[in-house]
């Protein structure tokens, strides 16, 4: 007969199983919950730790008798290393997708009918099909069915960026098993994708845990795109050579020859779109999370669900479509909570693209005004010059706090905080742009790009300004005492606030309703100065909660320890094709080389020594230590 789980297991089971001494935050509560039959919408930021949320009450309901959990991931491509990272953990765990043979496929199932298995990972798509039900409704007959996990259940929401139709059939299994606890967890917050999972999934009753959404060792940094590919070079030389990053642009196109050029620069990187050969992108990915410090150049294809700890960067080369895409994009920096950047570099020309993507998009208008609402939202952060942290939190309806919890105005670490942007009162230079569409528009009715409109304000003669007399205009030249670079951020700073639309093939400029007021001096315009991005440097282990232990943290000895751990770990990862990580963590190995534990004892108290993976590999460890 399955037993309640006593109330000490799940501590017990985080430091026996997984070597961490307390629970984070939400965590603690989320366990007992759903370890106690609940069910629960889990709302975390990537990094968070949401996997332990459904990982140990899967093995505590497991040890009293309650039977296998399922964990429903999209993810196929990552199954492997999650049931490989728990194996190593001591915890008996499986998956059943595509890639599996017939035979290894029936022997997984003949674990999962024993009783043996503590959880399973499979795909939606399996998870709904006649035969699995089946195979489900046995187990639950025989009361080994112990609780359904639903990750990325965001995927179930078409205001998700990664709606999923085969989730929307996972509703099956509360209509079939109403009895089963569920848990469902997501990085994505927003009111309406919440509203949708919690509808879709029959998720009523649920408790929602939602967690706090800043990441405090995260860095934010927006800076105007000048030469792009420079400035992420420069970004990459400066602050993250060698180091593990993304670079995230909107274009298969662009992901190719940005890697063919970081590459020609002495990168390492390596292209990764939808568009590659499935098995080069497997590759990719294999490698991406194997070796160290390579820099993935991606589209938004490439990311969900890679929980490698160490990715020191997120770069955008292109602006995302909302604040969603951007939180959960950067998310993926600095999940090991030691100091990451989110780096985006962005210009008019994402203001025009991106308007235009909605404006052509076959959607229905309802659904185009939320689209164009969250890209204002996106677009209001990255000309903010006040706290990216305080407006990204504000964004999630989350108030930015001190440990007291007195609201904050700034959080010290991101770049307009750091270095606080100038601003000027633009409202003289806005009146004079708008009414130079307005002049174009009344000479001939005729629409011109931000090129032409520029040249006229600086009285700059070119064929087309003859061409169209525009030199007559009276217009002509009111704008010489600004560059042409000001003048490309006074327009784009315009489309942002949506005084001016770009449109059609050559994005020529036409002026929105709101722009009258401007005109009649109604709405004053504050702008950022544009300014050169200051020289940066790495991260400051100040800023943020960067966790100790760091490896640049150690002294010389303990540094060439470190070093040799991670040979030492290069070598068990190879032999169990595992990527590093999952083995022992950088921080982990870091923290042994620090401590020089000298027994058995000693190293089990180093966070992240679990007590299988201490049997399994204590004694080389200290062999190693020993021998440094
Ligand atoms: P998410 O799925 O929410 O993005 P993960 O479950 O991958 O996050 O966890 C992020 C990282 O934090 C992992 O490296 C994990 O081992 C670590 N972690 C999670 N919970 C704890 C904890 N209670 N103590 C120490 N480390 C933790
Ligand atoms: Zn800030």
């Amino acid at each position: 007969m399955p037993a309640p789980v006593p109330s000490s297991l799940p501590l017990t089971l985080l430091q026996e199983v997984f070597g961490y001494s307390a629970f984070r935050g939400e965590q603690a509560a989320i366990v007992d919950h759903v370890c106690a039959g609940g069910d629960a919408l889990v709302l975390m930021p990537t990094g968070g730790g949401k996997s332990l949320c459904y990982q140990v009450p899967a093995i505590a309901r497991h040890r009293q008798g309650h039977g296998v959990a399922i964990v429903v991931s999209p993810l196929i491509a990552l199954m492997h290393d999650q049931v490989g990272a728990l194996e190593e953990a001591g915890v008996h765990a499986a998956f059943l997708n595509s890639s599996l043979s017939s035979e290894e496929a029936q022997h997984v199932e003949r674990e999962l009918m024993s009783g043996r298995l503590t959880l399973l990972y499979a795909a939606p798509e399996r998870i709904t099909t006649p035969r699995f039900l089946a195979q489900l409704t046995h187990l639950q007959e025989k009361g080994l069915l112990s609780l359904f996990a639903i990750d990325e259940a965001h995927c179930v929401s078409q205001w998700g960026h990664d709606f999923r139709s085969e989730y929307l059939a996972l509703s099956t299994l509360h209509e079939r098993f109403p009895e089963v606890p569920r848990i469902a967890l997501t990085a994505t917050a927003d009111e309406l994708t919440r509203a949708d999972i919690i509808e879709r999934l029959a998720l009523q009753d649920a408790r929602v845990f939602i967690s706090s959404f800043d990441r405090p060792n995260i860095r934010y940094a927006i800076v105007e795109k000048e030469k792009p590919r420079e400035q992420l070079l420069r970004f990459i030389q400066d602050e993250h050579e060698d180091e593990a990053g993304i670079v995230y642009c909107q274009s298969r196109k662009k992901v190719e020859e940005t890697a063919a050029w970081l590459t020609g620069e002495g990168i390492r990187a390596l292209p990764y779109h939808a568009g590659l050969d499935a098995d080069l992108r497997m590759r990719h990915q294999d490698r991406f999370l194997r070796e160290e410090g390579l820099v993935m150049v991606a589209t938004i294809a490439f990311g969900m669900g890679i929980d490698k700890p160490d990715v020191r960067f997120v770069a955008h080369l292109d602006l995302p479509k909302n604040i969603e895409a951007y939180y959960q994009e950067t998310g993926r920096a600095g999940r090991d909570g030691e100091p990451a950047d989110a780096w985006m570099a962005y210009g008019l020309a994402d203001v025009v693209n991106q308007r235009r993507m909605i404006d052509e998009s076959p959607a229905g208008e309802e659904f185009k005004k939320i689209q164009r609402g969250k890209l204002d939202a996106l677009l209001a952060l990255a000309e903010a010059t006040d706290c990216r942290r305080v407006r990204l939190l504000a964004y999630f309806d989350e108030t930015y706090c001190d440990p007291q919890g007195r609201p904050l105005q700034q959080c010290g670490f991101c770049d307009n905080c750091l270095h606080p942007p100038a601003t000027w009162d633009g409202t003289e230079a806005a009146r004079k742009l708008l009414s130079c569409i307005y002049r174009f528009h009344q000479n001939g009715g005729q629409r011109f790009g931000a090129g032409h409109l520029i040249d006229v304000l600086r009285g700059k003669m070119s064929d087309k300004v003859a061409q169209y007399g525009h030199q007559h205009l009276s217009t002509w030249a009111i704008g010489a005492d600004l560059s042409e670079a000001q003048w490309r951020g006074v327009l784009r700073q315009l489309v942002a606030l949506g005084h001016v639309f770009a449109e059609g093939e050559y994005s020529t400029l036409a002026l929105a309703d709101s722009a009258r007021r401007v005109l009649r001096g109604e709405v004053s315009i504050r702008l950022r100065v544009a300014t050169q991005a200051p020289k940066r440097g790495k991260v400051s282990r100040s800023g943020g909660t960067a966790a100790k232990g760091a490896p640049v943290d150690l002294e010389p000895a303990a540094l060439a320890r470190f070093e040799l751990l991670k040979a030492w770990r290069a070598e068990v990862a190879r032999e169990h094709s595992l990527p590093a990580y999952v083995i022992f963590q950088n921080v982990t190995l870091a923290e042994m080389a620090r401590q020089r534990p000298q027994t058995l004892d000693e190293l089990g108290q180093i966070s992240g020594v679990g007590a299988k993976k201490l049997e399994a590999y204590g004694r080389e460890i200290l062999r190693v230590l020993d021998a440094s």
